[in-house]
């Protein structure tokens, strides 16, 4: 047996990457701007059917830059995750405002009826504010995070934020691709429902700019807004007149190459994921005391990556990712709860139940889409010796 390296989640370079950036270095259109970041966020925005998208230099820019576009200032709070990767919580800190943590559901993703309950028993409602009675904070926006490439379940949440008048920011970071193929959003992509949607091209994220981010909205005096903002918020630019405290958040030329040469291939990628997650689900759902995450039923999944849940023993996590390490695979636990980490142990939480079951239980398995059938065989004889 081959006993070659299999890494997590790592870039898949051969479409036409090397020959975009070619071009783009050949032409000497190597910064912000260039031909391909215009033509990156239109097919971004085509691909997901926004009107428009505009670049930035990550996801987590893009969290900053939709946080501020949701009215978020020093006074306010945010409701966000606590079972999620840091960047989706960080920017409400950038801007001095405090986070509420909210559990998940067993999609991973926010629990809608958690946070029903927060919003009616912990929270005032009036003049159109939703004022947390504890800490007298203003919760203007919330980030709902597709956990994996799952979809949060919209249908749920956006009543909620409707009611409360919540700004919801979809950190779709990991979902890109991901779509309701059913319901009342039938159609519609992860990230393209709330107010605003970020995404991100980090390395080991479903398409890659080696570094780099997405904001999409059907709302266009947002996006321009959003433009304005990330691109240091220039009223003229000739004259250098500013009429607000921008940022340096555009996507460069060199990384906009690459992102159209990877969303070429995205709907490949995900058929390879696809094919990939039901060779794991098969063969470790029928082990004794494991299975892998569903996916929400009515959508279309990026299925970006695959989680092997430990239903009975806290102790396997640990020892499936040191068995499969000694057999040369990368694998994960799941994110510590970000309300557990040193800069949020202060912060407000509210009834975490299952996001402290699933941080015990959870392994993220290899998903590259270079993986191959024989790659996931190899990946399996290693959990199947952990099956009870
Ligand atoms: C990757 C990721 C981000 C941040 O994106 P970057 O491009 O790495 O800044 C934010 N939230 C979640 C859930 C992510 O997985």
């Amino acid at each position: 047996m081959s006993d070659e390296f299999i890494a997590l989640s790592v870039p898949n370079l051969k479409g036409n990457e090397l020959k975009y950036v070619t071009d783009a270095v050949e032409t000497e259109w190597v910064s912000t701007a260039g031909p391909y970041v215009s033509d990156f966020e239109k097919k971004i925005a085509e691909y997901v059917k926004a009107p428009g998208a505009v670049s930035t230099q990550n996801g987590t820019s893009a969290l900053h830059i939709s946080l501020l576009l949701s009215g978020v200032t020093r006074e306010d709070a945010v409701i966000v995750p606590t079972l999620t990767f840091i960047a989706a919580v960080n920017p409400t800190k950038y801007i001095g405002a405090e986070p509420v943590f909210m559990d998940c559901d067993d999609s991973l993703c926010m629990d809608p009826m958690k946070l029903q309950k927060f919003c009616e028993t912990e929270c005032d409602f009036t003049d159109g504010k939703l004022i947390d009675k504890q800490t007298g904070r203003h919760i203007k926006a919330m980030v709902v995070v597709h956990v994996f490439g799952n979809m949060a379940d919209m249908e749920a949440i956006m009543p909620i934020a409707e009611k409360y008048n919540i700004k919801v920011v979809e950190d779709a970071t990991e979902a890109l691709g991901t779509y309701y193929t059913e319901g009342k959003y039938a159609g519609k992509f992860a990230g393209t429902i709330g107010d605003l949607g970020c995404y991100s091209f980090n390395g080991n994220k479903i398409i890659t700019t080696g570094g780099g981010g997405m904001i999409v909205s059907n709302d266009e005096e947002l996006l321009a807004h959003a433009k304005h903002l990330t691109t240091q918020a220039k009223a003229d630019q000739a004259n250098f007149i500013h009429d607000e405290i921008g940022f340096n958040y555009r996507m460069t030329n060199l990384q906009a190459a690459l992102g159209i040469a990877q969303l070429e291939q995205l709907e490949d990628f995900i058929k390879t994921k696809t094919t990939n997650y039901h060779l794991y689900k098969d063969a470790i759902d029928k082990m004794p005391g494991l299975h892998v995450q569903d996916f929400r039923e009515g959508i279309r999944s990026n299925y970006w990556f695959y989680s092997v849940v430990f239903e009975n023993d806290e102790k396997g996590r640990d020892q499936l990712i040191e068995a499969l390490k000694e057999a040369h695979i990368q694998s994960r636990p799941i994110w510590g709860l970000i309300s557990d980490q040193l800069p949020y142990q202060e912060a407000r939480t509210f009834e975490l139940e299952k996001a402290p079951w699933y941080w015990k239980r959870v392994v993220n398995v290899p998903c590259s889409t270079n993986l191959d059938e024989a790659g996931v065989r190899r990946v399996l004889d290693v959990v199947k010796t952990f099956a009870e």
